[in-house]
Protein backbone atom coordinates (compact mmCIF):
# COMPACT_ATOMS: atom_id res chain seq x y z
CA UNK A 1 0.00 0.00 0.00
CA UNK A 2 1.19 3.85 -0.61
CA UNK A 3 1.65 5.49 2.25
CA UNK A 4 0.99 9.09 3.24
CA UNK A 5 2.13 11.13 6.71
CA UNK A 6 -0.61 14.09 7.16
CA UNK A 7 0.43 15.83 10.46
CA UNK A 8 -2.02 18.44 11.54
CA UNK A 9 -0.49 21.18 13.84
CA UNK A 10 -2.51 22.87 17.10
CA UNK A 11 -5.01 25.19 15.50
CA UNK A 12 -5.83 22.69 12.76
CA UNK A 13 -7.39 20.48 15.55
CA UNK A 14 -8.28 23.54 17.91
CA UNK A 15 -11.38 22.19 19.21
CA UNK A 16 -13.72 18.87 18.06
CA UNK A 17 -14.92 20.62 14.91
CA UNK A 18 -11.50 20.94 13.68
CA UNK A 19 -10.78 17.34 14.78
CA UNK A 20 -13.49 16.49 12.40
CA UNK A 21 -12.35 18.58 9.58
CA UNK A 22 -8.99 17.52 9.74
CA UNK A 23 -10.29 13.39 10.30
CA UNK A 24 -12.14 14.12 6.57
CA UNK A 25 -9.12 15.31 5.02
CA UNK A 26 -7.75 11.84 6.13
CA UNK A 27 -10.82 9.87 5.52
CA UNK A 28 -10.23 11.15 1.81
CA UNK A 29 -6.81 9.52 1.02
CA UNK A 30 -7.81 6.77 2.57
CA UNK A 31 -10.54 6.45 0.23
CA UNK A 32 -7.97 7.22 -2.37
CA UNK A 33 -5.56 4.24 -1.53
CA UNK A 34 -3.35 5.04 0.98
CA UNK A 35 -2.47 3.70 4.85
CA UNK A 36 -2.16 6.96 6.42
CA UNK A 37 0.12 8.27 9.32
CA UNK A 38 -1.57 10.75 11.09
CA UNK A 39 1.42 13.05 13.34
CA UNK A 40 -1.12 15.19 15.51
CA UNK A 41 -0.30 18.10 17.70
CA UNK A 42 -1.75 19.33 20.80
CA UNK A 43 -4.47 21.80 20.63
CA UNK A 44 -3.77 25.20 19.94
CA UNK A 45 -2.61 26.80 23.03
CA UNK A 46 -2.85 23.99 25.40
CA UNK A 47 0.96 23.19 25.15
CA UNK A 48 1.99 26.78 26.26
CA UNK A 49 -0.63 26.41 28.81
CA UNK A 50 1.15 23.42 29.99
CA UNK A 51 3.98 24.54 29.91
CA UNK A 52 3.22 27.85 32.65
CA UNK A 53 1.80 25.68 34.79
CA UNK A 54 4.81 23.80 35.33
CA UNK A 55 6.98 27.13 35.34
CA UNK A 56 4.73 28.35 38.16
CA UNK A 57 5.03 25.56 39.79
CA UNK A 58 8.63 24.93 39.50
CA UNK A 59 10.77 27.66 37.83
CA UNK A 60 14.51 26.08 37.45
CA UNK A 61 12.14 22.80 36.52
CA UNK A 62 13.22 19.27 36.37
CA UNK A 63 13.21 18.70 32.89
CA UNK A 64 12.23 15.16 32.84
CA UNK A 65 8.80 16.46 34.76
CA UNK A 66 8.64 19.15 32.19
CA UNK A 67 8.25 16.73 29.51
CA UNK A 68 6.21 14.38 31.77
CA UNK A 69 3.62 17.18 31.68
CA UNK A 70 4.10 19.22 28.31
CA UNK A 71 3.91 16.20 25.89
CA UNK A 72 0.68 15.45 27.54
CA UNK A 73 -0.94 17.87 25.08
CA UNK A 74 -0.76 15.32 22.09
CA UNK A 75 -2.31 12.47 24.02
CA UNK A 76 -4.98 14.23 23.87
CA UNK A 77 -5.43 14.96 20.57
CA UNK A 78 -4.37 11.55 19.20
CA UNK A 79 -6.66 9.74 21.28
CA UNK A 80 -9.81 11.65 19.91
CA UNK A 81 -8.43 11.88 16.42
CA UNK A 82 -8.46 8.02 16.21
CA UNK A 83 -12.32 8.06 17.71
CA UNK A 84 -13.69 10.67 15.01
CA UNK A 85 -12.13 8.64 12.49
CA UNK A 86 -13.73 5.52 13.93
CA UNK A 87 -16.82 7.29 14.01
CA UNK A 88 -16.45 7.98 10.53
CA UNK A 89 -15.85 3.84 9.66
CA UNK A 90 -12.14 4.18 9.10
CA UNK A 91 -10.30 1.94 10.90
CA UNK A 92 -7.74 3.68 13.72
CA UNK A 93 -5.65 3.37 16.30
CA UNK A 94 -3.64 6.11 18.41
CA UNK A 95 -0.01 5.61 19.36
CA UNK A 96 1.69 7.64 22.15
CA UNK A 97 5.25 8.09 21.45
CA UNK A 98 6.84 4.98 23.45
CA UNK A 99 4.02 2.98 22.69
CA UNK A 100 5.68 3.03 19.11
CA UNK A 101 8.02 3.26 20.48
CA UNK A 102 9.72 6.54 18.96
CA UNK A 103 13.65 6.51 20.67
CA UNK A 104 15.36 9.55 21.30
CA UNK A 105 18.16 11.00 23.07
CA UNK A 106 17.94 11.77 27.15
CA UNK A 107 18.47 15.67 26.11
CA UNK A 108 14.56 16.51 27.99
CA UNK A 109 12.69 19.38 26.11
CA UNK A 110 15.45 18.63 23.43
CA UNK A 111 15.42 15.17 22.47
CA UNK A 112 16.62 14.22 18.79
CA UNK A 113 15.31 11.39 17.02
CA UNK A 114 17.51 8.52 16.66
CA UNK A 115 15.07 5.38 15.29
CA UNK A 116 11.67 4.55 15.04
CA UNK A 117 11.22 0.92 14.47
CA UNK A 118 7.94 0.07 11.91
CA UNK A 119 6.94 -3.18 13.45
CA UNK A 120 4.41 -2.21 15.92
CA UNK A 121 3.03 0.25 13.29
CA UNK A 122 2.91 -2.14 10.39
CA UNK A 123 1.76 -5.51 12.25
CA UNK A 124 -1.46 -3.37 12.36
CA UNK A 125 -1.89 -1.90 9.35
CA UNK A 126 -1.11 -5.87 8.40
CA UNK A 127 -4.48 -6.48 10.01
CA UNK A 128 -6.14 -4.09 8.13
CA UNK A 129 -5.99 -0.74 10.51
CA UNK A 130 -5.88 2.19 7.87
CA UNK A 131 -4.56 4.89 9.81
CA UNK A 132 -2.27 4.95 12.78
CA UNK A 133 -2.87 8.30 14.49
CA UNK A 134 0.93 9.26 16.39
CA UNK A 135 1.06 11.79 19.07
CA UNK A 136 3.45 14.57 17.64
CA UNK A 137 5.96 16.26 19.87
CA UNK A 138 6.73 13.08 22.09
CA UNK A 139 9.11 10.28 22.57
CA UNK A 140 11.20 8.02 25.15
CA UNK A 141 14.60 8.29 26.30
CA UNK A 142 16.75 5.21 26.62
CA UNK A 143 16.08 5.70 30.08
CA UNK A 144 12.77 4.73 29.68
CA UNK A 145 11.63 8.43 30.22
CA UNK A 146 9.27 10.73 28.17
CA UNK A 147 11.02 12.81 26.37
CA UNK A 148 10.01 16.24 24.05
CA UNK A 149 11.75 17.47 20.70
CA UNK A 150 11.35 21.09 21.38
CA UNK A 151 8.67 24.05 20.41
CA UNK A 152 6.98 22.91 17.57
CA UNK A 153 8.42 19.26 17.25
CA UNK A 154 5.72 17.57 15.80
CA UNK A 155 6.88 18.94 12.67
CA UNK A 156 10.16 17.23 12.76
CA UNK A 157 8.09 13.57 14.42
CA UNK A 158 6.10 14.05 11.02
CA UNK A 159 9.10 13.78 8.94
CA UNK A 160 10.95 11.46 10.70
CA UNK A 161 7.66 9.18 10.35
CA UNK A 162 7.57 9.96 6.23
CA UNK A 163 11.42 8.64 6.66
CA UNK A 164 11.13 5.57 8.54
CA UNK A 165 7.61 4.10 6.61
CA UNK A 166 9.38 5.56 3.08
CA UNK A 167 5.67 7.59 2.70
CA UNK A 168 5.50 8.98 -0.64
CA UNK A 169 4.98 12.40 0.69
CA UNK A 170 4.72 14.32 4.67
CA UNK A 171 2.01 16.56 4.08
CA UNK A 172 2.28 19.36 7.01
CA UNK A 173 -1.50 20.86 7.30
CA UNK A 174 -1.76 24.40 9.30
CA UNK A 175 -3.17 27.84 9.23
CA UNK A 176 -1.87 29.02 6.21
CA UNK A 177 -1.80 27.52 2.70
CA UNK A 178 2.01 27.01 2.49
CA UNK A 179 5.47 28.66 2.92
CA UNK A 180 5.46 32.73 1.89
CA UNK A 181 7.77 34.97 1.36
CA UNK A 182 7.63 35.93 5.02
CA UNK A 183 5.42 35.94 7.86
CA UNK A 184 1.71 36.47 5.81
CA UNK A 185 0.88 38.27 9.62
CA UNK A 186 4.02 41.27 9.32
CA UNK A 187 2.81 42.12 5.50
CA UNK A 188 -0.22 41.35 3.30
CA UNK A 189 1.79 41.40 0.47
CA UNK A 190 3.43 38.19 1.41
CA UNK A 191 3.40 35.97 -1.37
CA UNK A 192 2.86 32.15 -1.47
CA UNK A 193 5.85 30.35 -2.99
CA UNK A 194 4.69 27.17 -5.06
CA UNK A 195 8.07 25.41 -4.48
CA UNK A 196 10.98 26.49 -2.11
CA UNK A 197 14.50 24.55 -1.84
CA UNK A 198 15.54 23.05 1.46
CA UNK A 199 18.48 24.88 2.10
CA UNK A 200 16.32 28.07 1.64
CA UNK A 201 13.72 26.50 4.19
CA UNK A 202 16.08 25.40 6.37
CA UNK A 203 17.63 29.15 6.62
CA UNK A 204 14.20 30.43 7.12
CA UNK A 205 13.16 28.36 9.76
CA UNK A 206 15.92 28.46 11.51
CA UNK A 207 16.39 32.39 11.62
CA UNK A 208 12.70 32.42 13.49
CA UNK A 209 10.21 31.51 10.58
CA UNK A 210 8.26 28.78 12.59
CA UNK A 211 6.06 27.12 9.53
CA UNK A 212 7.94 24.41 10.16
CA UNK A 213 11.26 23.28 12.81
CA UNK A 214 14.36 23.69 11.66
CA UNK A 215 14.76 19.87 12.58
CA UNK A 216 12.08 18.63 10.42
CA UNK A 217 13.77 20.26 7.25
CA UNK A 218 17.05 19.03 8.04
CA UNK A 219 15.69 15.39 8.52
CA UNK A 220 13.46 16.05 5.28
CA UNK A 221 16.75 17.13 3.27
CA UNK A 222 18.62 14.26 4.51
CA UNK A 223 15.92 11.80 3.72
CA UNK A 224 14.97 13.47 1.01
CA UNK A 225 11.42 12.89 1.98
CA UNK A 226 8.57 15.02 -0.78
CA UNK A 227 7.78 17.64 2.43
CA UNK A 228 4.58 19.54 1.37
CA UNK A 229 2.76 22.58 3.63
CA UNK A 230 -0.96 23.30 3.14
CA UNK A 231 -3.74 24.65 5.01
CA UNK A 232 -6.07 22.60 6.50
CA UNK A 233 -8.97 24.65 6.17
CA UNK A 234 -8.78 24.67 2.61
CA UNK A 235 -9.93 22.25 -0.43
CA UNK A 236 -6.73 20.59 -1.25
CA UNK A 237 -5.03 18.91 -4.42
CA UNK A 238 -2.53 17.82 -5.59
CA UNK A 239 -0.91 21.10 -6.61
CA UNK A 240 -2.08 22.81 -3.27
CA UNK A 241 0.56 24.53 -0.92
CA UNK A 242 4.24 24.95 -1.10
CA UNK A 243 6.31 21.95 -1.72
CA UNK A 244 9.99 21.87 -0.09
CA UNK A 245 12.11 19.78 -2.35
CA UNK A 246 15.79 20.20 -3.81
CA UNK A 247 17.44 23.47 -5.34
CA UNK A 248 17.54 21.45 -8.66
CA UNK A 249 13.28 21.02 -9.06
CA UNK A 250 13.23 24.41 -9.08
CA UNK A 251 13.50 26.22 -12.25
CA UNK A 252 14.17 29.77 -11.36
CA UNK A 253 15.26 30.75 -8.14
CA UNK A 254 15.27 34.74 -7.34
CA UNK A 255 18.39 35.97 -5.37
CA UNK A 256 16.27 36.62 -2.03
CA UNK A 257 13.05 33.98 -1.79
CA UNK A 258 12.51 35.35 1.85
CA UNK A 259 12.32 37.59 5.18
CA UNK A 260 12.53 36.07 8.21
CA UNK A 261 12.67 37.27 11.46
CA UNK A 262 12.92 36.62 15.17
CA UNK A 263 11.57 38.74 17.69
CA UNK A 264 12.89 37.16 21.21
CA UNK A 265 16.44 38.41 20.61
CA UNK A 266 18.86 39.79 23.33
CA UNK A 267 22.39 41.24 22.54
CA UNK A 268 24.76 40.95 25.14
CA UNK A 269 28.41 42.92 24.89
CA UNK A 270 31.32 42.23 27.33
CA UNK A 271 33.46 46.14 27.55
CA UNK A 272 36.66 45.83 27.58
CA UNK A 273 37.91 42.71 27.73
CA UNK A 274 41.85 41.47 28.10
CA UNK A 275 42.63 40.83 24.45
CA UNK A 276 44.82 37.46 24.38
CA UNK A 277 44.75 34.10 22.74
CA UNK A 278 42.24 31.83 24.42
CA UNK A 279 40.08 34.86 25.32
CA UNK A 280 37.20 33.89 22.93
CA UNK A 281 37.12 30.13 24.11
CA UNK A 282 37.17 31.07 27.96
CA UNK A 283 33.94 33.01 27.00
CA UNK A 284 32.14 30.65 25.18
CA UNK A 285 33.08 27.58 26.47
CA UNK A 286 31.35 28.39 29.50
CA UNK A 287 28.45 30.06 27.67
CA UNK A 288 27.98 26.24 25.50
CA UNK A 289 28.24 24.62 29.00
CA UNK A 290 25.26 26.66 30.43
CA UNK A 291 23.41 25.70 27.63
CA UNK A 292 23.32 28.93 26.41
CA UNK A 293 22.74 29.08 22.76
CA UNK A 294 24.59 31.92 21.63
CA UNK A 295 24.38 33.29 17.68
CA UNK A 296 26.14 36.48 16.30
CA UNK A 297 29.31 37.18 17.69
CA UNK A 298 31.10 40.56 17.05
CA UNK A 299 34.68 41.62 18.38
CA UNK A 300 35.78 45.19 18.10
CA UNK A 301 39.37 45.83 17.10
CA UNK A 302 41.60 45.61 20.34
CA UNK A 303 42.84 48.97 21.74
CA UNK A 304 45.98 48.89 24.12
CA UNK A 305 45.28 45.30 24.70
CA UNK A 306 41.70 45.44 25.36
CA UNK A 307 38.36 45.00 23.11
CA UNK A 308 34.55 44.71 23.28
CA UNK A 309 33.14 41.04 22.49
CA UNK A 310 29.54 41.28 21.61
CA UNK A 311 27.10 38.01 21.18
CA UNK A 312 23.60 37.56 20.25
CA UNK A 313 21.51 34.56 22.46
CA UNK A 314 17.32 33.95 23.09
CA UNK A 315 16.30 36.55 25.61
CA UNK A 316 15.21 34.11 27.69
CA UNK A 317 18.97 32.65 28.56
CA UNK A 318 20.26 36.60 29.26
CA UNK A 319 20.19 35.15 32.99
CA UNK A 320 22.08 32.31 32.63
CA UNK A 321 24.59 34.06 30.03
CA UNK A 322 25.09 36.44 32.63
CA UNK A 323 25.71 33.64 35.30
CA UNK A 324 27.90 32.38 32.89
CA UNK A 325 30.39 34.89 32.13
CA UNK A 326 30.65 36.29 36.06
CA UNK A 327 31.36 32.74 37.09
CA UNK A 328 34.56 32.41 34.57
CA UNK A 329 35.31 36.44 35.67
CA UNK A 330 35.44 35.36 39.52
CA UNK A 331 36.82 32.09 38.86
CA UNK A 332 39.58 34.35 36.96
CA UNK A 333 39.64 32.41 33.27
CA UNK A 334 38.49 35.89 32.22
CA UNK A 335 38.77 39.33 32.66
CA UNK A 336 36.24 42.19 32.02
CA UNK A 337 35.08 44.88 33.13
CA UNK A 338 31.69 45.75 32.37
CA UNK A 339 28.70 43.58 31.31
CA UNK A 340 25.53 45.07 29.05
CA UNK A 341 23.01 43.41 28.03
CA UNK A 342 20.20 44.57 25.76
CA UNK A 343 16.39 42.88 25.69
CA UNK A 344 15.52 44.67 23.11
CA UNK A 345 16.58 43.36 20.03
CA UNK A 346 15.11 41.48 17.71
CA UNK A 347 16.85 39.62 14.28
CA UNK A 348 15.66 40.48 10.63
CA UNK A 349 17.30 37.97 7.60
CA UNK A 350 17.17 38.04 4.39
CA UNK A 351 16.89 34.47 2.55
CA UNK A 352 18.08 33.35 -1.05
CA UNK A 353 19.92 30.31 -3.06
CA UNK A 354 20.72 33.01 -5.69
CA UNK A 355 23.13 34.50 -3.30
CA UNK A 356 25.96 32.39 -4.18
CA UNK A 357 25.98 33.99 -7.18
CA UNK A 358 24.67 37.73 -6.99
CA UNK A 359 26.59 40.43 -5.33
CA UNK A 360 25.13 43.29 -3.25
CA UNK A 361 22.51 42.03 -1.70
CA UNK A 362 23.91 43.23 1.19
CA UNK A 363 24.28 46.67 0.20
CA UNK A 364 20.70 46.74 -0.96
CA UNK A 365 19.70 45.51 2.45
CA UNK A 366 21.97 48.13 4.79
CA UNK A 367 20.41 50.70 2.38
CA UNK A 368 16.96 50.20 2.80
CA UNK A 369 17.07 49.69 6.42
CA UNK A 370 19.11 53.05 6.75
CA UNK A 371 16.12 54.77 4.35
CA UNK A 372 13.77 53.58 7.38
CA UNK A 373 15.63 55.35 9.99
CA UNK A 374 17.09 51.85 11.33
CA UNK A 375 20.27 50.73 12.90
CA UNK A 376 21.94 47.98 12.27
CA UNK A 377 24.10 46.76 15.76
CA UNK A 378 25.07 43.50 14.43
CA UNK A 379 25.44 42.02 11.07
CA UNK A 380 25.88 38.22 9.99
CA UNK A 381 26.10 36.29 6.64
CA UNK A 382 26.74 32.96 5.26
CA UNK A 383 26.49 32.30 2.16
CA UNK A 384 22.76 32.08 1.56
CA UNK A 385 21.59 34.91 4.11
CA UNK A 386 22.29 37.85 5.76
CA UNK A 387 20.93 39.01 9.25
CA UNK A 388 21.27 41.91 11.25
CA UNK A 389 20.25 42.61 14.81
CA UNK A 390 18.14 46.12 15.16
CA UNK A 391 15.93 47.22 18.14
CA UNK A 392 12.89 45.28 18.39
CA UNK A 393 10.45 48.05 18.00
CA UNK A 394 11.76 48.19 14.32
CA UNK A 395 11.13 44.59 13.45
CA UNK A 396 8.08 44.93 11.37
CA UNK A 397 9.14 47.46 10.00
CA UNK A 398 12.58 46.42 8.99
CA UNK A 399 10.60 43.05 7.54
CA UNK A 400 8.15 44.88 5.46
CA UNK A 401 10.82 47.09 4.22
CA UNK A 402 13.14 44.21 2.63
CA UNK A 403 9.90 42.75 1.23
CA UNK A 404 9.60 45.55 -0.84
CA UNK A 405 13.40 46.42 -1.42
CA UNK A 406 13.68 42.66 -2.94
CA UNK A 407 10.78 42.92 -4.99
CA UNK A 408 8.63 39.95 -3.17
CA UNK A 409 5.70 40.91 -2.91
CA UNK A 410 2.64 39.66 -4.82
CA UNK A 411 2.06 40.70 -8.77
CA UNK A 412 -1.70 40.17 -9.31
P1 LIG B 1 1.06 24.76 13.54
O1 LIG B 1 0.36 24.96 14.83
O2 LIG B 1 0.19 24.26 12.45
O3 LIG B 1 2.33 23.97 13.68
P2 LIG B 1 2.61 27.22 13.50
O4 LIG B 1 1.97 28.36 14.22
O5 LIG B 1 3.70 26.48 14.20
O6 LIG B 1 1.46 26.23 13.03
O7 LIG B 1 3.19 27.71 12.09
C1 LIG B 1 2.34 28.40 11.19
C2 LIG B 1 2.58 29.90 11.31
O8 LIG B 1 3.90 30.21 10.87
C3 LIG B 1 1.70 30.76 10.43
O9 LIG B 1 0.46 31.05 11.02
C4 LIG B 1 2.55 32.00 10.19
O10 LIG B 1 2.13 33.10 10.99
C5 LIG B 1 3.94 31.60 10.62
N1 LIG B 1 4.97 31.89 9.62
C6 LIG B 1 6.14 32.50 9.88
N2 LIG B 1 6.85 32.66 8.76
C7 LIG B 1 6.12 32.12 7.75
C8 LIG B 1 6.34 31.98 6.35
N3 LIG B 1 7.46 32.40 5.74
N4 LIG B 1 5.38 31.37 5.61
C9 LIG B 1 4.26 30.92 6.19
N5 LIG B 1 4.00 31.04 7.52
C10 LIG B 1 4.91 31.63 8.31
N1 LIG C 1 2.52 21.15 20.75
C1 LIG C 1 3.93 21.40 20.60
C2 LIG C 1 4.20 22.89 20.58
O1 LIG C 1 3.29 23.69 20.66
C3 LIG C 1 4.50 20.72 19.40
C4 LIG C 1 3.93 21.16 18.07
O2 LIG C 1 2.82 21.68 18.00
O3 LIG C 1 4.59 20.94 17.06
O4 LIG C 1 5.34 23.29 20.56
MG1 LIG D 1 4.28 24.47 14.35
Amino acid sequence: MPLLVMKFGGTSVADLDRIKNAAEKVKREVERGYDVIVIVSAMSGKTNELVNWVETTSPLYDAREYDAVVSSGENITAGLMALTLQEMDVPARSWQGWQVPLKTTSAHAAARIEEIPRDNIDAKFAEGMKVAVVAGFQGISPEGRITTLGRGGSDTTAVAFAAAFDAERCDIYTDVDGVYTTDPRITDKARKLDKIAFEEMLELASLGAKVLQTRSVELAMRFNVRLRVLSSFEDNDETSGTLVCSEEEIMESNVVSGVAYSRDEAKMTLISVADRPGVAAAIFGPLAEAGVNVDMIVQDISEEGRTNITFSCPVNQVARAEQAVLKAKDDGEINFHGLVADKDVAKVSVVGIGMRSHTGVAAKMFESLSAEGVNIKVISTSEIKISVLIDRKYMELAVQALHDAFGLEKTA
